[in-house]
């Protein structure tokens, strides 16, 4: 028996894998796997016999499992998922206003890059997840509804896993998989100027959000210690290149801490970061988590600052909070079962 996920390899690679006599077998199995059959029994074109031997042989073509649903009154909905070594991530499909789902999937068990804002932050970094990892989490989301759209924002900062992350996007993307358009893919970062770096080179056409939380240097290095590595001017530097080489608009998640961010100066180093940046900041109220020393704005301090916002002429988006009830809003991702070292 094994353990081996078949998402992400190819018709040839499975039929290898497999030890299938012919290759249209191969092929078969693959097409089951877009359409998300992830029991070998059900693969009805496959002959019994054979169907036997893979379940004997390899039990699943699908190597992790949800042990957990959580559901929010605004429809979006929380996975946890079980991954074959026992370390347990989640995953979250969201839903907005216009019915239009999202799949938010995390590229490792836990961080380490400790975002004072974030549960996932207070985990540390477990392990990195595989592209097989990665892409079964659609895989389970997407039993859920038909989605569109996919955000590397849940736990794990994609650009320090980036090898398996662009394998999983090929493959959302490839038209025999999921043909999922790249314009419809986000990756998230914490403001990793040499995995900025590294999209820009290779002309990704993904879209880019990096989270700011202050474009201030000693503030942003007390709440993101990435800063004291990266620092804004490194990380506009990196963001200038990214635009001028033609790569999308892309946004700055600024995660709003109230008393901490949301003030008149706060918005004039704001203007002062986003100047000659084509890029729309988008304004997230921080998302409670108990063991986290913040608080969330009032409406009253969220309309104050955006008030100061379009004195500058600053280009924002306010995002309305999805998925805040069963913590599978943005920074609230965190599973309290995973052990380093396991
Ligand atoms: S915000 Fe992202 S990069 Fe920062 S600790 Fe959380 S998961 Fe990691």
């Amino acid at each position: 028996m094994t353990n081996t996920s078949l998402y992400g390899l190819s018709i040839e690679q499975i039929y290898n894998t497999l030890n299938l006599e012919k290759k249209f077998q191969a092929k078969q199995i693959y097409q089951w796997l877009i359409k998300g059959v992830t029991d070998f029994n059900l693969m009805s074109n496959i002959s019994k016999n054979e169907r036997e031997r893979l379940v004997n042989e390899y039990k699943s073509p699908i190597s992790s499992k949800v042990i957990d649903t959580q559901i929010d009154e605004t429809g979006a909905t929380k996975l946890a998922i079980e991954l074959h070594d026992g370390s347990i991530i989640e995953s979250v499909m969201l839903i907005d206003k216009n019915d239009r789902k999202t799949a938010c999937l995390s590229s490792q068990v836990g961080c380490a890059m400790g975002c004072k804002f974030c549960r996932t932050g207070t985990m540390g970094l477990i392990r990195n997840l595989t592209s097989s990892e990665i892409i079964e989490q659609f895989v389970h989301l997407r039993k859920l509804g038909n989605i569109t759209h996919i955000v590397y924002m849940g736990m794990g900062e994609p650009l320090a896993n980036l090898a398996p992350v662009l394998e999983s996007i090929r493959f959302f993307h490839s038209e025999d998989a999921f043909y999922i358009s790249l314009r419809r893919i986000t990756i998230s970062t914490c403001g990793i100027v040499s995995g900025i770096n590294k999209i820009t080179e290779q002309n990704l056409n993904v879209k880019l959000a990096v989270s700011l939380v202050s474009a201030e240097n000693p503030l942003r290095s007390k709440i993101m210690p990435i800063n004291d590595t990266f620092n804004l001017q490194q990380l506009k530097k990196s963001l200038l290149h990214y635009q001028n080489k033609g790569g999308s608009r892309f946004t700055l998640e600024y995660c709003m801490l109230s008393g901490v961010n949301c003030d008149l100066n706060a918005a004039k180093k704001l203007a002062s970061f986003t100047n000659g940046l084509d890029a729309v900041v988008n304004l997230i109220p921080w998302n409670p988590a108990a063991e986290l020393p913040w608080t969330t704005p009032t409406t009253e301090e969220i309309n104050t600052f955006t008030k100061y916002l379009d004195e500058f002429h600053i280009s924002y988006a306010r995002r309305y909070t999805r998925g805040r009830s069963v913590n599978g809003a943005c920074g609230q991702l965190a599973t309290k079962n995973n052990k380093k070292g396991n």
